[in-house]
């Protein structure tokens, strides 16, 4: 899943960055609020960590902006301990969910999937799509009751498809949940990922839909 990380406070930034990496997310991080705004056009992001005191354009403002242009994507607002009246403004803004700095990483990588599982209409924190079982939090995937050893990107990958499920994903909009900028992208990536899924669940998991790209079917019938 790619998350935007919105933070003008470089070491903060950093270690967020890298928490949320290695938590599974792709992240892109941007350090000023007009950065971002252009970033939240150009990009579909799952969800957005976004501080609220930024240079250029402040938090408080861009949240506005994007809730006025009708973007529902999921805002986790970052503030001070004492700022309590930040995080009213901040919720009565549009914003999701909040941390207090300092805050836990895992904390973080937390909350932002359960924002992205409700954004999605899931309850649950598991998924399931036919036989398959995916476990976002734990990192675990199963198929016909069965572990299922996945590399990184290959997760990311099936968790896209099991969260779109019934609907065709170009290869674009698959990349773009998997990459941040900057990560070097062959252009046959996606496909040397499926052609891995499709080997270690089943061949039929995966549709190919030719000409458009991939779809995984709601009731895996392989
Ligand atoms: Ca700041």
């Amino acid at each position: 899943m790619r998350i935007l990380l919105v933070e003008d406070d470089a070491l903060l930034g950093d270690g967020a960055k890298a928490g949320l990496a290695q938590a599974g997310f792709a992240v892109d991080w941007v350090k000023d609020g007009v950065a971002a705004e252009l970033a939240l056009k150009t990009t579909d992001y799952a969800a957005v960590v976004l501080d609220l005191g930024l240079p250029r354009l402040s938090g408080l403002e861009l949240l506005r902006r994007a809730r006025a242009a009708g973007d529902k994507v999921p805002v986790l607002i970052l503030t001070a301990r004492d700022a309590v009246e930040d995080r009213i403004k901040g919720l009565d803004s549009g914003a999701d969910d909040y941390l207090v700095k300092p805050f836990d990483l895992h904390e973080l990588a937390a909350r932002l999937r359960a924002l992205v599982r409700r954004s999605g209409g899931e309850a649950a924190p598991m998924l399931r799509v036919g036989e398959l079982e995916l476990d976002p939090a734990a990192h675990r995937a199963q198929f016909r009751g069965a572990p299922v050893e996945l590399a990184g990107r290959e997760f990311a990958l099936l968790h896209a498809f099991m969260r779109n499920a019934g609907r065709v994903m170009s290869r674009e909009q698959l990349a773009e949940r998997l990459y941040a900028w900057g990560e070097e992208v062959e252009s046959n990536a996606i496909d040397v990922h499926v052609h891995h899924l499709r080997r270690k669940l089943s061949p039929g998991t995966i549709r190919t839909v030719r000409g458009v790209g991939y779809l995984m079917p709601r009731e895996t019938d392989a």
